[in-house]
């Protein structure tokens, strides 16, 4: 789970990483009174999940509160844009931080390399634009440095690094510490990422973390609790945020088929069955198992709340799920909403007799004895 630059600032300031003086503002008011007492020269920054702020015109410098201020009134409420992000994300909260002088912009990270089977360190003096980037045009600029998980990492194996990476001379003693911090963040908090990019170095001989990104590993968040208002507007997709919080799979794709099955495979083979019969699919839902009737319902609910959707595919096998109660969400979600796409039901498994004998009563839902039919009357039915 990726957290706010914020958050992640916070994060690191515990384990001694230097950042800038800030605060974080939902209001013009509050960021004017957070930048009259960083003394009116400050950076404002969105914070949203997602890279490239800066180009996305999401982070801006200024040199006296007042405008500060009347641009945070502009950025709350605006959905910032960016290469990474083509959907966008609304801006809730901006960081206001004290404007520090940049005389060189490095990067570093601490990730996950699983090829290896090991945690890596990567060095770059090349900071400041995205790190993709960099890899591309100047690969020899970006050093890794595995970290064992048995010894860890000895204090002269990243002074070797941090020289290779070619970090100027003064520089190179606030960099090690640096990384020795963030390694030990990185373990401590379950993180699977932590970039700084930029890694400013001030003309006053400072290394400090302009930006920070840190995401947690969400098997592990259970170990660190207070970062739950993140989880809501992580999701990018508004019906997806939605589903987060009706603790519902649901994955958007872009075509016209929407999908209702349980467990992940069925609902990957439905995928593939309306492909293969010439459909794409809108989205899905994985209504899991033990699917209740009330579940039923909501997973309609959140594929109809795509206005692309122009059919729906349900495909139930029965095992612990039971066809006679998925009969029963189907039709009670067809008295709650008013359906007004086709609808091909494929249902199969524990009490499927049953469950079909139920629908058979609607005069709105097509029937299917296998999955391969259903996707085929499906794709017809809806183009
Ligand atoms: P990102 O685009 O989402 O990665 O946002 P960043 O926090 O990295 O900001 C983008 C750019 O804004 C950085 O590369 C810096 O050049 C600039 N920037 C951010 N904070 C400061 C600051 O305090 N002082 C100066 N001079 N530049 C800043
Ligand atoms: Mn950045």
């Amino acid at each position: 789970m990726k957290l706010h630059e914020y958050q992640s600032k916070e994060l690191l300031t515990r384990y001694g990483v230097a950042v800038p003086k800030g605060e974080v503002a939902d209001n013009p008011a509050d960021a004017l009174r957070i930048a009259e007492s960083l003394g009116g020269k400050v950076v404002v920054k969105a914070q949203v999940l997602m890279g490239g702020r800066g180009k996305a015109g999401g982070v801006k410098l200024f040199d006296n509160a007042q405008e500060a201020s009347t641009f945070t009134g502009e950025l709350i409420g605006k959905r910032l844009v960016s290469i990474q992000n083509p959907a966008g994300m609304v801006v809730e909260k901006v960081l206001v931080g004290e404007l520090i002088d940049i005389a060189e912009e490095y990067y570093l990270s601490v990730l996950t390399d699983r090829a290896a089977g090991k945690n890596v360190i990567m060095i770059s003096k090349e900071g400041g634009m995205e790190i993709e980037e960099v890899a591309e045009e100047h690969p020899d600029a970006i050093v890794r440095l595995h970290v064992d998980p048995a010894w860890g990492v000895a204090d002269f194996e990243i002074r070797e690094a941090v020289a290779a990476a070619k970090i100027p001379a003064p520089a190179q003693r606030q960099m090690v510490g640096m990384i020795k911090s963030l390694v030990k963040a990185y373990e401590e908090s379950d993180a699977d990422l932590i970039e700084i990019n930029p890694c400013a170095w001030t003309p006053d001989g400072k290394l400090i973390a302009a930006d920070a990104k840190v995401s947690i590993d969400e098997n592990a968040l259970y170990r660190h609790r207070g970062y739950d208002d993140t989880k809501d507007d992580s999701a990018e997709d508004p019906i997806e945020a939605e589903a987060s919080r009706r603790g519902i799979a649901y994955v958007r794709l872009g075509g016209e088929i929407g999908i209702i099955g349980n467990g992940a495979g069925l609902v990957m083979c439905s995928l593939d069955e309306v492909n293969a019969a010439g459909g794409k699919p809108a989205n899905f839902c994985d209504v899991g198992g033990g699917a209740s009737a009330e579940r039923v319902t909501q997973c309609v609910e959140l594929i109809l709340m795509d206005e692309n959707v122009k059919g729906l595919l349900i495909n139930i096998f029965g095992g612990i799920t039971r066809g006679d109660l998925v009969a029963q969400g189907i039709l009670a979600a067809f008295d709650a909403i008013d359906i007004k796409i086709p609808v091909v039901v494929r249902l199969d498994g524990t009490a499927a007799e049953e469950g079909l004998e139920l629908l058979k009563g609607s005069d709105k839902l097509v029937g299917a004895a296998t999955m391969q039919e259903a996707a085929q009357k499906i794709v017809q039915l809806a183009y």
